[in-house]
């Protein structure tokens, strides 16, 4: 079942979203080479937890750590570890989430390590503008299936694949709530979009077919053929006023 969100709900969902932009920014700024994914990780710890809040993904499922950062090839889940050490035009995404009052924030960002190669910026660039192509459909009475085909067209169009095994979803009091949100589907389809919904656009964009698998460790997601992935993500709500990027804070 959807849980709508009020008012009040909504303006303590803004305040985990801020919490969850901001650890996101920050481990964005320490972003160079010879920077571990640890540090990254130990950066947005500190920052949840001293806002009063809590890293939603850590010891999710058994998770370890407070972020994902999944590093190239590597799509999603991936964990920080001191012995991944960022280098000169790799691509990293940071995958935040912080509970606060017992609302979730979740947003992810793909960010450039130094100078990268003309193909993975397009990649970062197509991702991001799906993002936002997918978040232009939701209004009173669109369906769930017009933003993802939005997102599916812009990025089939710039010639990438679309991870179809995961998907965006609800956030609210839990991280992850209905409806399922993919980054693939058809126009007037899916569930009705409707004031008080607070839900999490993700797109998951590669160079290939789209196709995943997951490594021994349980959690990283790469991509089937080897090729870049990017992600965007930002919780976002719609109120009375019109679409509202909870997460976003830069
Ligand atoms: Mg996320
Ligand atoms: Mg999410």
């Amino acid at each position: 079942m959807i849980q709508l969100k009020n008012k009040s709900q909504i303006a303590i969902m803004r305040e985990a979203g801020r919490i969850t932009g901001e650890a996101l920014l920050l481990a964005g700024e320490a972003i160079k080479p010879g920077v571990s994914t640890k540090h990254l990780d130990d950066i947005i710890r500190h920052h949840i937890e001293r806002s009063g809040a809590v890293p939603s993904f850590l010891g999710y499922a058994g998770f370890p750590a407070s972020a994902c950062i999944s590093v190239n090839n590597q799509v999603i889940h991936g964990i920080p570890s001191k012995n991944t050490i960022l280098t000169e035009g790799d691509i990293v995404k940071i995958d935040v989430g912080a509970c606060y009052k017992g609302y979730h924030g979740d947003s992810a960002k793909t960010f450039p390590v130094g100078k990268i190669s003309r193909q993975a910026s397009e990649l970062v660039r197509i991702t991001e503008e799906c993002f936002y192509l997918g978040i232009e459909q939701i209004k009173p009475d669109a369906r769930i299936g017009d933003i993802g085909h939005a997102v599916e067209a812009h990025a089939v169009g710039a010639g990438f694949g679309v991870v179809k095994k995961y998907v965006g979803h609800g956030v609210g009091q839990h991280l992850h709530e209905s409806p399922d949100v993919p980054n693939y589907g058809t126009p007037g389809r899916g569930a009705r979009i409707c004031v008080g919904m607070t839900i999490a656009v993700e797109p998951m964009i590669c160079i290939g077919s789209g196709d995943v698998t997951e490594l021994s460790d349980g959690w990283t997601v790469i991509t089937a053929e080897g090729g870049l992935s990017a992600h965007y993500e930002h919780t976002v709500a719609l109120t009375e006023n019109g679409v509202e990027l909870l997460t976003k804070v830069d």
